[in-house]
């Protein structure tokens, strides 16, 4: 048996009251486990905490919104997704506007955001009039693919299910588009696609390392042995294996590395370089500088990671460092930059404008204001939140249909958001 550390206390506390830890049944589930084959670490704890297909937090609960346990962007204003959708839109023209192009959503909530796009996509409708769409959703959550659905297809078209298959759902959405759902990005069907990730990389699991004397320690979950139903945060006594996704300059004391985020942007960039397309990231995150971010939320507030498992919400901030070294040679990619700027760049005052003119109802103006205040004041998401593209390389050289080929300016101020949206 190893002997493990005892660990920091990172970003918990570790210090709550045994009242203020319910033994939930996530607990006893990991307790049983760690009894069994030893201390987990830091990622399988997330894993089995957040998707565990029996008891996992996102799989059988809407923790979204006001009344759950934290709000997203579309959720807060549907600027946030109009405008996503105009970018989808941009670069499908600026790329030689496609007969036809799959849009994939990864861990797409409520169907809010992609509810949003397809409202453009219609209003666009003389644009896109003759180009085949075809919505694909991946998504682990039985729960939120319940809530997807009701928000996205037609009610009259019964939906096909078959939980055995990797397309476990089908159906048509409310303006008639084919939908379906997986649960792995490598069960969609490969083709000319737009990507989107809306805070999905930040709930995949990360390793936690911490450096020592020794080098560098994985960060690992126990029980602790003064109080049975409790975990507390160990240090490994020797190397691990997920060690190997540490940079060798590293000069961090403590790191957090994503191996999943890691092998999703592995595929898409693989995907994206041989059919083209783009993928759209946005994320709280960093570009390789912070050290301990991994955190737990609950009813809006922070909340211990080790505490009532299965209760909260946990994630850690993206590596956009770390998601840029794994698309490169590949494709391109663009950013991070905040979400401010982003939203700017596509054009959300005019937007606003036009929604504020339309209204005449004091409580919608009021939510309109608030929503672009939340989304854009750089104390609030504005400057949090960021956005990450993935380009094929063509797109940044100025291939075959890039009609501004003999433009000076660099082609990257061309991709809509990250510089002025300007329709080609
Ligand atoms: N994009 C949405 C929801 C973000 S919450 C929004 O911005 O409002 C994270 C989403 O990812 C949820 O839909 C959750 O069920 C899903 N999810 C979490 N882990 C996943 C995984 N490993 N594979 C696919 N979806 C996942």
């Amino acid at each position: 048996m190893l002997r493990f550390i005892t660990g920091g206390n990172y970003f918990s506390s570790g210090n709550e009251p045994a009242e203020n830890n319910p033994v939930t049944p996530m607990l006893r589930h990991l307790i049983y486990k760690i009894k069994s084959t030893g201390p987990i670490t830091v990622a399988e704890y997330m894993k089995e905490v957040l998707t565990n297909p029996a008891k996992g937090y996102y799989v059988y609960r809407d923790m979204l919104g006001e009344q759950g346990d934290f709000i997203t962007s579309p959720e807060i204003s549907q600027i946030f997704g109009e405008l996503l959708g105009i970018w989808f839109i941009s670069e499908w023209m600026a790329t030689g506007k496609s007969t036809a192009f799959q849009l994939v959503e990864l861990g797409p909530g409520r169907g809010t955001l992609v509810g949003d796009i397809l409202r453009v996509f219609t209003q666009l409708g003389s644009v896109l009039k003759n180009c085949d769409i075809s919505v694909h959703l991946v998504e682990v959550s039985q729960k939120l693919s319940e809530i997807q659905a009701l928000t996205l297809t037609e009610e009259k078209v019964p939906l096909e299910r078959n939980a055995g298959s990797p397309v476990y759902m089908k159906g048509v959405t409310k303006s008639g588009i084919p939908i379906s759902w997986y649960r792995h990005l490598h069960d969609v069907p490969k083709g000319y696609s737009f990507y989107l990730a809306h805070e999905f990389f930040d709930v995949l699991p990360v390793h936690k390392f911490q450096k020592t004397p020794q080098g560098w320690r994985e960060v690992f979950i126990d029980i602790d042995p003064q109080i049975s139903d409790k975990l507390r945060f160990v240090l490994a006594p020797s190397a691990t294996p997920a060690e190997a996704f540490i940079q060798h300059d590293e000069t961090r004391d403590h790191v957090e590395v994503c191996p999943d985020a890691g092998v999703i942007i592995e595929e898409l960039s693989q995907r994206i370089a041989l059919t083209g397309g783009a993928a759209l990231v946005a994320d709280y995150g960093h570009d390789g500088t912070k050290t301990d971010t991994f955190r737990g939320f609950c009813g809006h507030k922070l909340h211990d990671v080790l505490i009532a498992p299965g209760t909260a919400d946990l994630t850690a901030d993206v590596d956009f460092s770390y998601l840029r070294r794994m698309a490169q040679g590949k494709v391109a990619s663009l950013g991070p930059i905040k979400q401010h700027t982003f939203l700017k760049n596509m054009g959300i005052d005019v937007r606003l404008k036009v929604l504020l003119d339309k209204s005449n109802e004091p409580s919608v103006r009021q939510q309109l204001l608030q929503g672009y205040d939340m989304l854009m004041n750089p104390k609030k998401m504005g400057e949090r939140f960021n956005f990450f593209a993935l380009l094929p390389h063509e797109r940044l050289q100025g291939g075959r249909h890039q009609r501004n080929a003999r433009q000076s300016k660099p082609f990257a101020s061309l991709v809509a958001g990250f510089s002025e949206l300007a329709w080609q």
